[in-house]
């Protein structure tokens, strides 16, 4: 049995976890927490999530949580992160990362952090999604040069960053497998005398309002023809089963950067 800590119990994602892992068999909840000062520290975490209660309060320290716990999940925001990040360093837990939004520096930590223990790090759980890049990568490989690149997205009206995670792991998976790199060819965003389209850029466009869970398309744009790879999520659980999926993998892991593309065999 794999024993889990959420972090960001309070959130969106934190309750869709909770309610994921109470039908789990392979996994339990040892701990919920969130930020100091949230509003619902010490009320039970499942009642929270809309379950029965189990017992777990929704607390704020990491570090007091840690000894019974095998697995972090962290879906908070990139100083939540870090802090989870030198917490599980520190006691040696495993680490799911879910938040998206870190930049280069925070990046680079949680690689090194990832040569001591087992850390999993996507910018999306869902399985469709991995799929879809497996897909992208033999797309963007066998349609070659030819076709111009073009990703849209499109979130709820209150997603904080933008082009989404998964938007810019699409953009990563067809620019890898066209010898680019992505920091190097992507156009975010378009406005007034933009010139003709660089047939080497990836384009990026980014839509967000109502409460799109999380759209993505992903367009090949050739002479005579286009294709395009699609996901659509339609809820949450779809992340937390596959954090969950990657939190149960994860444990009694060696170190190393993993992600759910290692959690699903697609490599
Ligand atoms: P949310 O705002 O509903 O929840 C975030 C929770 O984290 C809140 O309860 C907040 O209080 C808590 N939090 C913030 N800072 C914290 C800190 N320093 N320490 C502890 N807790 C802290 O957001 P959400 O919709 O649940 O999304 C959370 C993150 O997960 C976002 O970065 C989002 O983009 C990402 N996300 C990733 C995936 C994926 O598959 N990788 C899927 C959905 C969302």
């Amino acid at each position: 049995m794999t024993r889990v800590a959420i972090l960001g119990a309070a959130g969106r994602m934190g309750r869709a976890l909770i309610q994921t892992l109470a039908a789990e068999p392979q996994a339990s909840l040892a701990a919920a927490l969130d930020r100091a000062g949230a509003a619902d520290l010490g009320r039970d975490a499942s009642a929270l999530a809309g379950l029965p209660e189990s017992g777990v309060l929704l607390g704020a320290d990491l570090p007091a949580a840690l000894p019974g716990v095998d697995v972090v999940i962290d879906f908070t925001r990139p100083d939540g992160t870090m802090a989870a990040l030198q917490a599980c360093l520190r006691q040696r837990k495993a680490l799911v990362i879910g938040t998206t939004g870190l930049d280069a520096e925070q990046k680079a930590a949680i690689a090194e952090a990832a040569k001591t223990i087992p850390v999993c790090f996507s910018a999306n759980y869902s399985v469709g999604v991995n799929v879809c890049l497996r897909l992208l990568r033999i797309a963007a490989q066998t349609l070659g040069e030819g076709y111009d690149v073009e990703i849209v997205e499109a979130h709820h009206r209150h997603k904080v960053d933008a082009p989404s995670g998964t938007a810019l792991r699409m953009g990563e998976a067809v620019a890898d497998a066209l010898g680019r790199k992505l920091e190097d060819c992507a156009i975010y965003g378009r406005e007034g005398h933009t010139g003709a389209r660089d047939g080497n850029t990836i384009g990026f466009a980014t839509v967000r309002g109502g409460d799109v869970v999380g759209d993505h398309t992903v367009m090949f744009l050739g002479e005579g023809e286009r294709v395009e790879i699609s996901h659509k999520a339609s809820s949450r659980t779809n992340f937390a089963r596959g954090a969950l999926r990657a939190a149960v993998w994860l444990a009694g892991r060696p170190a190393g950067l993993y992600d759910m593309q290692d959690v699903l065999g697609l490599k």
